[in-house]
């Protein structure tokens, strides 16, 4: 591997500024890394050399003219495979959308061309981003760099797993239980959700719409701040996008934190959490002290209701999303249908994988008359009382901090035959979602076996820039960053 793929995007940045190497090497040489480890990590749907390699282009003419470069021109990055990338398929590992070809680019995408970010690939997911593991994928099973029997977490394993293995050096997932800070944290990498509406959805394909966002992965705070810069904006074809300024994240990650209050959620620190997950909180806890931050105790009464909550809303957004899906419009038909209500039901028969119909017909369910205002009416209200948890909260506290999952990474298998327990490692991550506050996972450690352990940490809604002035504190009085699996 050429040593470079290991540094981060300031690095890579100065290096191409240095003109120690050019920008088409860079991504020659993700795509070399690609073809050493992709057969072990399987974190990519498909590639997309002809976008990178143009980008790239465009990036070495600019700083052969000297003109200004973006912050992040020709850092190779890989775009989660619900994402829009025009002429490229975007499938949501699902056989459903095997075959669809994006019309159109996604927000995202848009602003990372414009500002000449190579994208290399479409990286692999649950289904429809449903799950905790990227064992939902109806296409293959991404694998945890650390550890090849074990997950890379879900639902955006292969963003996480590509830039923890060097693939690329950046990565884009969608979040709306925690499949960006989950992987984040089974990988050992930086995961970010953002508040909800920092980021358009638009080209991003639907899950649950009043919970999803994209955020950024990377292998260190700066990183990521400077990442979010770049794709957050209000956007006139999302209007639930948030029209308030971004700010330059990346600057304000060195201020002084002396002072800062810091709550440590109660409901997340004891039972159900391993031995090692609790030594490493301990061991945030007096970093932050050591900082100069005051620590105390804020419990959140409602959170045990979240995850009921989240599989009644995500479910009903869902099933109420997914109905477009329908073989007319898009990708699958089946073979053999004798009538349009024949067609439209062997078509999602034969492409749903079992995880997506479960949460179709949990959510159609719990939308049914006769039964709205017991579950969905019920759970809306819930949310609103976990929300209300939060704003508490955070008149008392700046940030809040648990782990990112009570466990570290587990084995192929261990929970795909018990949906119970899968949906029980979201514990930490979901209630920010439902509260629409923006989170992030940083490495905070390794247990006995060497895999790695998330801090979490949360934010009221568009702190993003505290979240990362303090992530970026944690980063520097540690070091569990830059830390490479060997494969
Ligand atoms: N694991 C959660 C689920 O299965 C969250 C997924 C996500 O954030 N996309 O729904």
């Amino acid at each position: 591997m050429n040593e470079i793929l290991k540094k981060s995007a300031s690095e890579q940045r100065k290096a191409l500024l240095n003109k120690e190497i050019s920008a088409v090497e860079l991504s020659q040489a993700a795509f070399d890394r690609i073809d050493e480890v992709e057969s072990k990590i399987e974190a990519f749907n498909c590639l997309t050399k002809d976008t990178a390699m143009q980008t790239a282009k465009k990036v070495d003419e600019k700083i052969a003219k000297g003109e200004e470069l973006p912050i992040l021109a020709g850092i190779p990055l890989a775009l989660k495979d619900n994402m829009n990338l025009i002429g490229y398929p975007t499938t949501a590992s699902s056989k459903i959308l095997q075959n669809f070809v994006s019309p159109y680019n996604a927000t995202v995408t848009e602003k990372l061309l414009n500002n000449l970010v190579p994208i290399v690939g479409k990286a692999n997911l649950d289904e429809f981003a449903m799950g905790s593991s990227t064992e939902n994928s109806a296409f293959k099973k991404t694998r945890n760099p650390w550890d090849l029997n074990k997950v890379p977490g879900g639902s955006s394993g292969g963003s996480a797993a590509s830039v923890a293995a060097c693939e690329v050096t950046l990565s884009l997932g969608s979040d709306t239980g925690g499949s960006i800070r989950l992987p984040g944290s089974f990988c050992g990498i930086i995961g970010m959700k953002p508040t909800y509406g920092r980021v358009s959805r638009y080209g991003l394909i639907a899950f649950a719409s009043s919970l999803d966002q994209i955020g950024p992965f990377a292998r260190c705070v700066e990183d990521a701040a400077m990442l979010l810069e770049v794709i957050s904006g209000v956007d006139p074809k999302d209007s639930t996008s948030l029209d308030v300024p971004v700010e330059q994240y990346s600057k304000l990650l060195n201020i002084d934190i002396k002072g800062m209050k810091i709550g440590v959620i109660k409901e997340l620190m004891g039972e159900g959490v391993s031995v090692d997950v609790q030594k490493a909180m301990q061991n945030a806890i007096d970093t932050y002290k050591t900082l100069g931050a005051e620590i105390q105790e804020i419990s959140l009464p409602y959170l045990k209701h979240s995850i009921g909550v989240y599989y009644i809303i995500a479910t009903a957004e869902a099933s109420s999303n997914l109905a477009r899906f329908d073989g007319v419009k898009y990708g699958y038909r089946t073979k053999d249908a004798r009538s349009l209500i024949d067609m439209y039901t062997k078509t999602r028969a034969e492409a749903f994988g079992p995880e997506v119909k479960r949460r179709i017909m949990l959510g159609t369910y719990a939308l049914s008359s006769g039964y709205y205002d017991a579950y969905y009416k019920k759970a809306q209200q819930l949310r609103a009382l976990i929300k209300a948890d939060f704003d508490k909260a955070f008149e008392k506290v700046d940030l809040l901090l648990s782990p990112t999952c009570p466990n570290t990474a587990f084995e192929f298998g261990s929970k795909t035959e018990d949906p119970l327990a899968m949906y029980l490692t979201d514990i930490a991550t979901i209630s920010a979602n439902l509260a629409g506050i923006p989170g992030i996972s940083v490495p905070a450690g390794f247990d006995t076996s060497g895999m790695p352990i998330g801090l979490q940490i949360l934010a009221p809604q568009l702190q993003e820039a505290k979240l990362f002035n303090a992530s970026y504190k944690f980063e520097q009085a540690n070091d569990f960053c830059y830390k490479f699996a060997s494969l």
